[in-house]
């Protein structure tokens, strides 16, 4: 597999979404189709909010975190104060809710943010825990995506955030197509995510560095699978 893939370095397997300014994978992008008939069929609107993200788009999002140009916050999506926090301290804030430039599932093209387009303007959209449940707004969508991916999987989409697994947060929102995203994550090796680190204009990378097993492990590759 080419790792520019797996870095969010090129953008040659993506297409666009119909309607959309989204890249998605080529190979997704009947089968999402055909999951959003469904859900249309059942009354939601299965609407994207974030796709493919390259490489420069991540980092910049992680440097912005890491020199608290960008708002930080907790498990309960409350806001930490980042003058308080130390080095390491910011790092995992950060890892809870962001992925490493290099690292991000939605450099494939294979992950997808959801919402539901009847409930929510893209402009509301937060992606928060509270938008996907009880009486949130998208809560009712994704209530119908679980029974979905239980009954008959769901054209092969699942949700690798779905629970709290000491690494990223649970993101309810975060949906992924498993035949393509499995073989992504079987083919990231090791190496491959500490030479992404040395190379990269990240901020924090010491701090990274030393704890590049427990990243790798933690954040990375623990997810759940279908
Ligand atoms: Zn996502």
């Amino acid at each position: 597999m080419n790792v520019d893939i797996l870095l969010g370095k090129t953008t040659e397997h993506l297409v666009p979404l119909p309607g959309t300014k989204f890249l998605i994978h080529k190979l997704m992008l009947q089968d999402f189709l055909l999951l959003q008939k469904e859900a249309k069929e059942e009354g939601f609107d299965l609407q994207v909010i974030s796709a493919f993200r390259d490489y420069e788009r991540q980092l910049k999002i992680w440097n912005l975190k890491a020199s608290g140009q960008r708002q930080l916050i907790d498990d309960q999506e409350r806001p930490l104060e980042f003058s308080k926090l130390s080095p390491l301290e910011v790092m995992f804030a950060i890892l809870r809710w962001s992925a490493l430039p290099g690292c991000s599932r939605h450099h494939w093209g294979t992950d997808i943010d959801v919402y539901d387009g009847n409930t929510q303007t893209p402009e509301e959209v937060k992606l928060v825990p509270s938008e996907t449940i009880g009486e949130g707004p998208s809560a009712r969508l994704h209530d119908w995506l679980d029974s979905r991916m239980s009954t008959n999987n769901a054209f092969g989409f699942y949700r690798p955030y779905a629970t709290d697994r000491g690494g990223v947060s649970p993101e309810r929102w975060h949906i992924s197509y498993h035949p393509l995203s499995r073989r992504c994550l079987d083919n990231f090796t090791f190496s491959l995510f500490k030479r992404n680190l040395e190379e990269s204009d990240i901020l924090l990378k010491e701090q990274l560095l030393e704890n590049a097993d427990e990243i790798f492990q933690r954040y990375f590759l623990n997810v759940d699978l279908p």
